[in-house]
């Protein structure tokens, strides 16, 4: 099976990101023929040490200039484009699910994170994962190629690796590329969370799926960041693609310790919660007053949440000093 593997040389984790799909390589893809690698990296990176982090023969460094994962769509879905891979590996973290995600959805394909093994059978991909935190073992079929998987975190690095030797080495200098690909525009816009990630920000407002459309989420986001929050989404937003899987809050995603959390058009399932239960206080914005997250919010308003909002907004605003 032809594959490519893409790595962020950007990222803090490169090195176990490499590590980890090295190992998923060597014990998934050992007598396949050698693969290619597509390595994102940034001036601020010493490109020897890059190399050597290559899991495949065959690599290609593109030198990036922006670090979001919509950015890195766009310009693979370019790369791509004439690329016969049956199958692109991402590594683990939210941003390599994210991508594997969404460029299945952009290549006609198909996709799953958190991937522990793979067997292909020629018809089909056989993919196994733990789920429900570690309860079950899941195995999962997927039929359309080509497949785009993550890889799973934490994974046995010990019989990783012999050292791959890149023999076939291109470089592409991408910092003049725009956003936009011949396939699509971007499905929603850049993080506007004034440069905080979730887990530090001192403030944040997440949105639920009783926010109920892409449109209401992008006007929140606005809110946030008008108001000096980070912005942060339950599940059912993220996987809607109405806003990035990076700002998913919960098990799956961010755990954060904000002092301030306000949560609307959110019910407060278990999964969230321990997102958020670390906050000092949290403010939960629902129009069912037996929602679980109303029972243990320290300030509660039942109403709509677009009019209240709107005017935290305007109040918060006024008040600069605030929070
Ligand atoms: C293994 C596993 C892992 C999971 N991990 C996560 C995770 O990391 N993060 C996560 O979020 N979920 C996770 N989930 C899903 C989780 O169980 C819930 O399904 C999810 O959190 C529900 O999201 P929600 O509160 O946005 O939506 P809902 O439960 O649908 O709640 C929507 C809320 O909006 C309110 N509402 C509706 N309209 C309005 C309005 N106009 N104004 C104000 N309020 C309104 C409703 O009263 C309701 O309380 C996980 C589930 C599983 C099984």
């Amino acid at each position: 099976m032809k594959y490519t593997v893409v790595l962020n040389g950007c990222s803090r984790n490169i090195y176990s990101q490499a590590e980890e799909t090295a190992s998923f390589v060597a014990e998934n893809l050992g007598s396949a023929p050698p693969g290619r690698c597509i390595l994102f990296y940034s001036d601020a990176q010493n490109k020897e040490e890059l190399i050597a982090l290559s899991p495949a023969e065959s690599l290609l460094l593109v030198k990036v200039k922006q670090r979001d994962p919509e950015y890195y769509l766009s310009l693979l879905t370019g790369l791509l484009q004439n690329d016969t891979s049956s199958l692109y590996l991402f590594p683990g973290d939210l941003c390599g699910s994210e991508l594997a995600i969404r460029l299945a959805h952009r290549l006609g394909g198909s996709s799953l994170a958190a991937v522990e093994k793979i067997e292909e059978d020629g018809e089909e991909l056989h993919c196994y994962k733990t789920v429900y935190s570690g309860y079950l073992r899941a195995q999962l079929s997927l039929r359309q190629k080509p497949y785009c998987l993550s890889i799973a975190r934490g994974g046995d690095t010990r019989r990783c690796r012999k050292a791959v030797k890149v023999l076939k080495f291109e470089e592409l200098d991408a910092t003049g590329f725009e956003k936009g690909s011949p396939l699509g525009e971007p499905e929603y816009e850049e993080e506007a969370n004034g440069g905080l990630e979730l887990e530090e920000a001192p403030f944040i407002l997440v949105a639920g799926q009783g926010v109920n459309s892409r449109e209401k989420i992008t006007r929140l986001k606005e809110i946030a960041a008008e108001m000096g929050a980070t912005f942060g989404v339950s599940r059912p937003v993220a996987m809607s693609a109405w806003a990035p899987l990076h700002s998913l809050i919960g098990v799956s995603g961010v755990i954060t310790r904000p002092q301030l959390c306000i949560a609307v058009g959110i019910s407060g399932a278990a999964a969230f919660f321990a997102g958020i239960e670390k906050s000092k206080y949290i403010v939960a914005v629902n129009i069912d007053e037996l929602a679980p997250l109303v029972q243990s919010a320290d300030v509660v308003v039942i109403d709509d949440y677009e009019a209240v909002l709107e005017e935290l907004c305007r109040l918060i605003k006024e008040q600069p000093s605030l929070p």
